[in-house]
């Protein structure tokens, strides 16, 4: 199914991508008010703060609820700026609508679910504001388009698509793998889509957030939508990727917006081509080294040695050969095997030294 869109009319400024900036939760009316005050006064003009939070586990920090909604409002009075949440029920969009929410987002959780998502569609005839849906939590790029065919479909055309990486077991870096290709993938299928990237919920830490949004830049993504608290140590949920009003416009005054010509697009989608190769060969070394200490334990259950000469030596020769038969240097391909054994040999013998 084609997507029926129309330009999203969002409010942006000359120099910069669309920001979308605000905390992770509303949390209380002071910390809203003093967020909003200090974003609004670095020239951002769209507000988001969740009030109902989807946790992992039960008991945390669940959000406000409708009680923060009456706070959003003063944002908007306040300061102009058009305010922001995210749905996950069709009682949140009626009570979003109701105090006056200007742009609306599914969140991760809740559009990896086709019930809900319909649910939330259903609810939202007849609407006419800007609805952003975030990739689900697992890499399926099908269950992201689906969703967003289920709110398109419901009449909504201000629809937009927000990156915000992947669950995966095997990656330390990131608190939820980018994969780039995915949303390189829906750009490829739906290209009059806007997509915007989320770096914070990408990185989860503070520090990813400038190098990951300048990743977006360079991609071509239209817009960020980035999590800022006035107070990001003391935040009651999403502490660590939280940035100052003050940081976050010193992250953006540095990001370099690219142009999207042909060429450097061409380049660019080849770079990420590299980045995400390298990014499944440290998955797949994560992988293997996982496999080595499970062979340690056996060893050492057994009272094996660590190192095994002739396994090693036919490891490197048939890895050679393989090497040579796809294109590439024998002695390359060795000098890599040496150093994965290397590190596997370290990682057996801490883990049987262990204790
Ligand atoms: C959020 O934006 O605060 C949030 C809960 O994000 P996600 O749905 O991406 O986990
Ligand atoms: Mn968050």
């Amino acid at each position: 199914m084609e997507l029926n869109l129309k330009p999203l009319n969002l409010p942006g400024s000359d120099n910069r991508p669309l920001v979308i900036a605000g905390p992770c939760s509303a949390e209380t009316e002071e910390q809203v008010m003093e967020t909003a005050k200090a974003l609004a006064n670095k020239g951002i003009k769209i507000f988001r703060a969740g009030v109902w939070k989807p946790r992992t586990k039960p008991g945390g920090f669940e959000g406000m609820g409708e009680e923060a909604l009456p706070w959003l409002q003063r944002v908007k009075q306040e300061t102009g700026m058009l305010i922001g949440t995210e749905v996950a029920t069709p009682k949140h969009v009626e009570a979003a609508l109701n105090a006056g929410l200007d742009m609306l987002w599914v969140g991760a959780r809740t559009s990896a679910n086709p019930f809900a998502v319909q649910e939330l569609a259903d609810s939202l005839k007849g609407v006419d504001i800007p609805v952003f849906v975030k990739n689900p939590v697992n890499p399926d790029i099908e269950l992201w388009i689906g969703a967003l065919e289920r709110i398109n479909g419901a009449g909504i055309t201000r629809l937009a698509a927000i990156h915000r990486g992947f669950s995966s077991i095997d990656q330390k870096l990131y608190r939820n793998a980018p994969m780039w290709h995915i949303p390189i993938e829906l750009h490829r299928r739906c290209p009059n889509l806007p997509i915007i990237c989320d770096p914070s919920h990408i990185g989860g830490r503070r520090d990813l957030i400038a190098p990951l949004s300048q990743q977006a830049m360079d991609m071509g993504f239209e817009g960020l939508i980035v999590e800022s608290h006035c107070n990001p140590d003391c935040a009651w949920s999403d502490a660590n990727q939280q940035v100052m009003p003050d940081v976050l416009n010193f992250i953006l005054d540095r990001l370099v917006v690219r142009n999207t010509k042909e060429s450097t697009e061409s380049l660019n989608i080849l770079r990420q081509q590299i980045d995400e190769l390298d990014n499944r060969l440290m998955e797949l070394l994560t992988k293997r080294m996982r496999i080595s200490r499970e062979i340690a334990a056996y060893k050492k259950e057994h009272s094996m040695a660590v190192v095994q000469t002739a396994r090693y030596s036919e490891i490197l020769d048939k890895r050679a050969a393989q090497g040579v038969l796809c294109g590439m240097d024998a002695d390359f391909i060795k000098s890599i095997y040496e150093h994965i054994h290397e590190e596997s040999v370290r990682q057996q013998m801490e883990f049987m030294n262990k204790q």
